[in-house]
């Protein structure tokens, strides 16, 4: 059995057996967990704290769990706690005794209302201690926060925060206002969340014994926890089937369910056509047209509900209410039910043709009544994950293929199959690609048929490429990115922001690294627009999870996900994006950015990551000669 450190206070349990957790225990974790930055120490911090809480309070774990992932329900539910900074202000100050002025001013100098509260509270006494607070809770009382709604919903949540901070102490005030802005950064992911709670049940000896031929039950309890997640992304099936049956039963007792949504399948960029034929040399691929739309998840139940989920597993379904009526009309009756991978695109029923995707940015994004469309779509199937009651998801492309042709039918202009061909012939796919741009698509997705084909959710696979039109003109792909900072425009952009610094995500430190400055690709009308909707994210300092040497204007909340064109790649003495992987000290920037468009369907999290800056940096010919930035900004 794993020994704690030398004193690990996650691994004391200093409540009765059975009692709630108490959330200063919680708060403490995360304490210990800020201070490391190692993943090893920090999953076993994370080990040692579910271990401690399944055998003291297993009824707590699923709280514990949903906490530690700054979540408070699974993403398709749509629950978010939906609260601002002003709503926590308010709280703040009543809560200690404050004006709002007050707690204003502090948060100007400490930049972090988390560290405002917690200096708050401590400076404060109490005549009657409320009851230690529990994660039960505070979970339960965030879930509640989230609900809340109607005319008084406001003021409300800001009573249910006031109650919380008012029975803080210690280091959770600090902890209670990050999980409320979900803004939690203290350095680990939720990948590192489902290792540790994978190897927890197999230190605690849950249930089963590994089975045979396992050489590292840890890495595959890891594994199996993580694998399981991204099938049935929702911890209230999960943990309790953990409890019950350990992490070996898990693949068995979680399996994919239609309603609840997977990850989409991503694909990794590519530079030309010769570059696929060299790399599937042997394997047969198949090349379909990339749609310019949006992806959807189609689910069908076998009570003849539908459910449509986005990229992020938002529920769309309000937004296609037309695609909604019409799905069964495709199926065959033979079928009972499914789950569809496919794009919406805008489409033109009367001259039969793809309408590009600002078009389908037009419509409404929620309660659309079908009577008052205007921007007709068609689905373009490219997949099928589930039918009649089996998952597919490990079967081989071909297979989920036929199933797909044999299991619907096309109507023109309203459900058609993604087109495709099956060749390895360097010219034919050339034309193919040419005749997928006149059609007004992106480019090509190309896929590994039957080898290494199964469907991977979540995940950006070398057996799905991407090829675009316009790789050749650029960097290879569009990276999606956030800004972070802006700087006052001069001249006749007086009044607007003239530019911004962008930033990259880096999943494992859960940092924003600066990649460019960005003031071209902007219409003037835009450049307002941006300006207006980002001046509301001013915050007084950097946020200590940004990772940027260079001093902007004005510093900014992450809030959204710009899609950012560059002529290439340079290494970087100023910026910092991937920090550490291309070279030691240097980071990564790039030339000629120029905004595409703005990334409704993204959040700050999902902006392109530092590796896959590496990636782009390291395909890109040539980089380690003449290819070292000088410093200056474009
Ligand atoms: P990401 O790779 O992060 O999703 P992105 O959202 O910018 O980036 P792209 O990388 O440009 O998307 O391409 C992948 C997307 O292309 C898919 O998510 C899907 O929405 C769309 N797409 C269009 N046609 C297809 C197809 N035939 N097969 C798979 N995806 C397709």
């Amino acid at each position: 059995k794993k020994k704690p450190a030398d004193f690990d206070p996650t691994m004391v349990a200093y409540w009765e057996k059975g009692e709630r957790v108490p959330f200063l225990f919680l708060s403490m974790a995360f304490d210990l967990i800020s201070n490391e930055k190692g993943r090893i120490v920090i999953t076993d911090i994370v080990c040692n704290m579910l271990r401690t809480v399944i055998d003291f309070t297993p009824d707590d774990l699923v709280a514990t769990v949903y906490l530690a992932a700054n979540k408070i329900a699974p993403a398709h539910e749509g629950l978010e706690l939906g609260i601002g900074d002003a709503s926590i202000i308010k709280a703040l100050a009543e809560a200690c005794g404050r004006t709002e002025p007050q707690i204003k001013s502090a948060y100007k100098q400490k930049g972090d209302l988390g560290l405002v509260a917690q200096a708050s509270r401590s400076s404060q006494s109490m005549m009657r201690k409320p009851d230690p607070l529990t994660v039960v809770k505070v979970f339960d009382s965030f879930r509640l926060i989230a609900k809340e709604s109607g005319k008084d919903s406001q003021e409300k949540k800001k009573n249910r925060i006031k109650a919380l901070l008012v029975a803080a102490t210690d280091c959770e005030p600090l902890f209670l206002i990050r999980l409320l802005q979900t803004k939690l950064r203290i350095g680990f992911s939720e990948q590192t969340l489902l290792a540790a709670l994978g190897q927890a049940a197999v230190y605690n000896e849950i249930h089963s014994r590994p089975p045979p031929n396992i050489q590292s039950p840890l890495e595959e309890a890891a594994k199996i926890a993580k694998q399981v997640f991204s099938i049935l992304p929702v911890y209230d099936k999960i943990v309790p089937a953990l409890l019950t049956g350990g992490v070996w039963d898990l693949p068995r007792t979680c399996s994919f369910t239609p309603g609840v949504p997977v990850g989409p399948m991503l694909a990794k960029p590519t530079k030309g056509v010769a570059e696929i034929v060299n790399k599937f040399q042997d394997i047969d691929f198949v090349c379909e047209y990339k749609y310019d739309g949006e992806r959807a998840q189609i689910h069908y139940m076998e009570n003849g509900s539908v459910e449509i989920y986005s990229r992020n597993a938002e529920r769309n379904t309000g937004k296609f209410p037309d695609v909604v009526s019409a799905i069964s009309r495709f199926k065959k009756s033979s079928v009972k039910s499914f789950v569809l991978d496919c794009e919406l695109v805008a489409y033109d029923r009367v001259q039969k043709k793809i309408l590009p995707f600002q078009i389908l940015s037009t419509r409404a994004r929620k309660n659309v009544v079908v009577s008052e469309i205007k921007v007709d779509v068609c689905i373009f199937a490219f997949d099928v994950l589930y039918l009649n009651g089996q998952s597919l998801l490990h079967e081989q492309l071909k297979v989920r293929k036929e199933r797909l042709y044999d299991s619907f039918e096309e109507e023109a202009g309203f459900f058609q199959f993604a087109t495709a061909i099956t060749s390895n012939d360097l010219e034919e796919i050339q034309k193919f690609l040419d005749a997928a741009v006149s059609s007004s698509c992106e480019g090509l997705i190309i896929k590994t048929l039957d080898r290494d084909a199964t469907y991977e959710p979540s995940k950006r696979s070398l057996n799905w490429l991407k090829l675009k039109k316009d790789y050749m003109e650029s960097v290879g792909d569009t990276l999606d990115l956030v800004p972070i900072a802006a700087f006052h425009g001069r001249g006749k952009r007086t009044g607007i922001y003239g530019a911004f610094l962008l930033a990259c995500y880096d999943e494992t430190s859960e940092e924003f690294q600066s990649i460019c400055k960005i003031g071209t690709g902007f219409s003037e009308a835009q450049l307002e627009e941006r300006s207006s909707s980002l001046r509301s994210k001013v915050i007084p300092e950097p946020k200590s999870y940004y990772c940027c040497d260079i001093k902007p204007d004005v510093w900014l909340e992450t809030s959204e996900v710009w899609e950012v064109k560059a002529a290439d790649l340079t290494i970087s003495p100023v910026y910092s994006a991937a920090i550490g992987i291309v070279d030691p000290a240097k980071g990564i920037s790039l030339r000629f950015p120029r905004l595409v468009r703005v990334r409704e369907d993204k959040t700050p999290e999902q902006a392109t990551s530092s590796e896959q800056v590496a990636e782009m940096y390291n395909a890109q010919k040539h980089n380690q000669t003449n290819n070292e930035d000088d410093g200056e900004d474009d």
